[in-house]
């Protein structure tokens, strides 16, 4: 598990671009995973001035079907048409994702040369030996999705509560890892009860949504919440009306849910003078807070 998550901001923008912000885009890249959340107009671009291939994506995860998070998609594809990509990729989504994606290639023409397959997803959808991913239905002005990406960590066997329950080393204990529990000396102790999990890492994205209940569960506990911030608390009103977080309601997510660094994205346009307006806002209630930068990377 010494391979590293790279995080790279390809648009930390939202509705309107700008020479600094491109619309939204993220590259999570985990060994030969890249997973590209989000493809607003332009991210071919911003691939190629992050010095990133795009041919190497292998899922794209869309938020939901606003223009600012999708209008890259058909371009995006077109390339990968014409570069050679011959990978079978993947593009998950919130309800609908398939018939926009079908209308898309109508309009557009579908890929040629390579498949592609599109799933409507929720809950834990993908799953290998090392990592997770999840999706967690938010309340947007269409069917939205928030992700996660959960390295998964090696469970171990924790010494002093062996010493505790006075359980000796032994055999019993690889049935314990392999069951999920064990049976010593006629008790039945269960793996949670014994073991600590060492080097989960969680990274979650929290796009376009309004304030609701289901936000902090979903990103407890995260190492890296990206989140969207679209205005300041002084336009509440407008948030909720919009149906999208202010950035005060972004870092009570951060706090509540325990996250270890929250990074605040989609900010509009009528902040482009003056973000640190927002950051500041977020970081009155969460001190851990950046704001994201186009072409920014981070590793964890
Ligand atoms: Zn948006
Ligand atoms: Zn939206």
């Amino acid at each position: 598990m010494t391979e590293k998550i790279k995080l790279t901001f390809l648009g930390t923008g939202s509705m309107i671009p700008d020479e600094k912000r491109n619309h939204p885009a993220f590259l999570l890249t985990y060994g030969a995973e890249n997973i590209l959340v989000d493809c607003g107009e332009g991210t071919q671009i911003q691939f190629r001035k992050a010095k990133l291939n795009p041919g190497k994506i292998t899922r794209i995860l869309i938020t939901h079907w606003h223009g600012d998070h999708t209008f890259g998609l058909p371009g995006l594809l077109r390339t990968l048409a014409t570069s050679g990509y011959r990978k079978k990729l993947m593009i998950y989504g919130p309800t609908g994702i398939k018939r926009h994606i079908y209308e898309m290639f109508r309009a557009f023409g579908g890929p040629e040369g390579f498949q592609i397959e599109v799933k409507e997803v929720s809950g834990k959808f993908f799953e290998t030996k090392d990592f997770y991913l999840a999706a967690e239905k938010m309340i947007h002005v269409q069917p939205c999705n928030a992700y996660s990406f959960v390295l998964k960590g090696s469970t171990r066997i924790d010494k002093k509560k062996l010493r505790k329950f006075h359980i000796k080393s032994g055999k019993h204990l690889a049935h314990l890892k392999d069951k999920g529990y064990m049976v010593y000396d006629g008790k039945k102790y269960m793996l949670k009860n014994l073991t600590f999990n060492e080097g989960e890492k969680k990274v979650s994205f929290v796009l376009d949504t309004l304030f609701n209940g289901k936000i902090v569960p979903f990103v407890s506990g995260s190492d890296i919440l990206v989140c969207e911030s679209s205005f300041s608390s002084e336009h509440e009103k407008l948030a909720h009306e919009y149906k999208h977080l202010t950035a005060k309601q972004a870092a009570e997510i951060a706090k509540k849910g325990h996250v270890r660094k929250l990074v605040i994205t989609h900010l509009s346009q009528r902040y482009n003078q003056h973000p640190e307006k927002i950051l500041g806002e977020a970081r009155k209630t969460f001190k851990n807070t950046t704001l994201a930068r186009d072409l920014e990377v981070v590793s964890l």
